[in-house]
């Protein structure tokens, strides 16, 4: 057995859930994004799964025939075969209003579509990268940067929606800020420089041609650095005067594809302010207490776990624990040149997108934010 130790968030489950069940939509749906959504959605006890949509050749369509269904099924067969007869409606708000819109559009359909939805009164929450950088657009992981959710009141009075968008970061982005997160809070951080080894089903379905994939490493996904570049430091900033601050650090990525079904791996070197030890930061990590989540039906039981076997963690092994909601990190050890350095691996279609946007929908339910 492998020693790990996990950063849980402490709390007892409370029993709070909303009156009743609330209508979502999924645009998207067919894709792999998408049918995560649809397989988390079928039995969730606080959404009830209303509206599916994805482009215009799916429109019309029973789900079954749309979507080349990717995932294995095991308890959730009857949930899927619930949904193989539902037609797909049009990806606009007319068709596919709900008070909770889940988006897995690609960013150039979610830049025109998701203030639509919007406007029309949705609480979008989206996995496009189209509108993450915004000012007033939240870039949400909840055991993180909760209290950013907040920035939703100055959209909404930019821009007179009832509705708005909250957005989860890039996938590999994910992974890395919630390690960072416990660092920049317990030492801060300098200088961040990460090397990802990403999962095939990052680049979606039928996403890189099998000839390139198999037995290959691609060196290059098209924006994917200059995301690692930005997005954490918004993620870590801080809300202050109804804007976010970034965290000054400076991250240098280099990203790559590599013949994995699903998960992200990333090596990160690390300088932190004060140089701490391996064991200081093993510390930082294990005794981080994310904030309060446990009332949220999507939240792990640990956000982060931390491995001590030396050949940990593995995609093949791990990533799937916890529903694939679980930050694993392994190998913390000294590094010569940037102070610490670890392996760092998570699930990019749970933890960095489906499972993720849930959990946000969650939070925003939560906290008052429905419209
Ligand atoms: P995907 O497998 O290619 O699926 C794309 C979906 O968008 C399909 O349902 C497709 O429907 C639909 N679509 C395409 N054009 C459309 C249009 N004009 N109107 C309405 N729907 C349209 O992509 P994915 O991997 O699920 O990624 C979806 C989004 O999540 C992207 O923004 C991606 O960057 C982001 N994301 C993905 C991951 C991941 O691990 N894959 C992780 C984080 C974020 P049809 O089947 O009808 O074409």
């Amino acid at each position: 057995m492998q020693r790990t130790s996990e950063s849980t968030s402490g709390a007892t489950p409370s029993a709070w859930q909303p009156a009743s069940r609330i209508p979502v939509s999924v645009l998207g749906a067919t894709g792999v994004v998408g049918q995560r959504f649809v397989r988390r959605l079928a039995q969730h006890p606080w959404f009830e799964l209303r509206h599916l949509a994805a482009s215009e050749k799916s429109t019309g369509k029973r789900y079954a025939e749309a979507c080349s269904w990717r995932l294995a099924l095991h308890g959730d067969d009857e949930h899927y075969a619930g949904r193989g007869a539902q037609v797909l409606v049009p990806c606009t708000p007319e068709a596919a209003a709900a008070p909770l819109v889940f988006s897995a559009l690609d960013s150039a359909v979610a830049r025109e579509l998701e203030p639509r939805f919007a406007e029309a009164g949705c609480l979008v929450f989206s996995n496009a990268s189209a509108y993450r950088m915004e000012n007033d657009v939240p870039l949400l992981i909840p055991e993180v940067n909760a209290e950013h959710l907040a920035l939703l009141v100055a959209q909404r009075r930019r821009t007179g929606w009832s509705g708005g968008i909250v957005c989860n970061p890039n996938c590999t982005a994910t992974i890395l800020s919630v390690a960072l997160a416990p660092l920049e809070r317990a030492f801060g951080i300098e200088q961040v420089l990460v090397t990802s080894m990403q999962a095939l089903s990052g680049a979606g379905h039928p996403g890189v041609p099998s000839l390139d994939a198999a037995g290959n490493v691609v060196p290059f996904i098209r924006e994917e650095e200059e995301k690692m570049a930005t997005e954490p430091q918004k993620m870590l900033g801080a809300l202050r005067g109804g804007a976010i601050e970034p965290a000054p650090f400076l991250v240098s990525a280099l990203c790559h594809r590599v013949p994995v079904v699903d998960g992200h791996t990333e090596a990160v070197s690390v300088k932190l302010r004060g140089a701490p030890t391996p064991q200081a930061v093993r510390e930082a990590l294990t005794t981080w207490r994310p904030a309060v989540t446990s009332d949220l039906p999507s939240a792990p039981r640990a956000t982060l776990r931390v491995h001590d076997a030396e050949d940990r963690p593995q995609a093949r092994l791990d990533v799937e624990s916890e529903r694939g909601m679980t930050v694993h990190v392994g190998r913390i050890r000294a590094c010569a040149v940037l102070g610490v350095k670890m392996v760092l691996l998570g699930h990019n279609a749970e933890r960095g997108a489906a499972g993720a946007s849930v959990l946000n929908a969650e939070l925003a339910v939560r906290q008052g934010y429905l419209a």
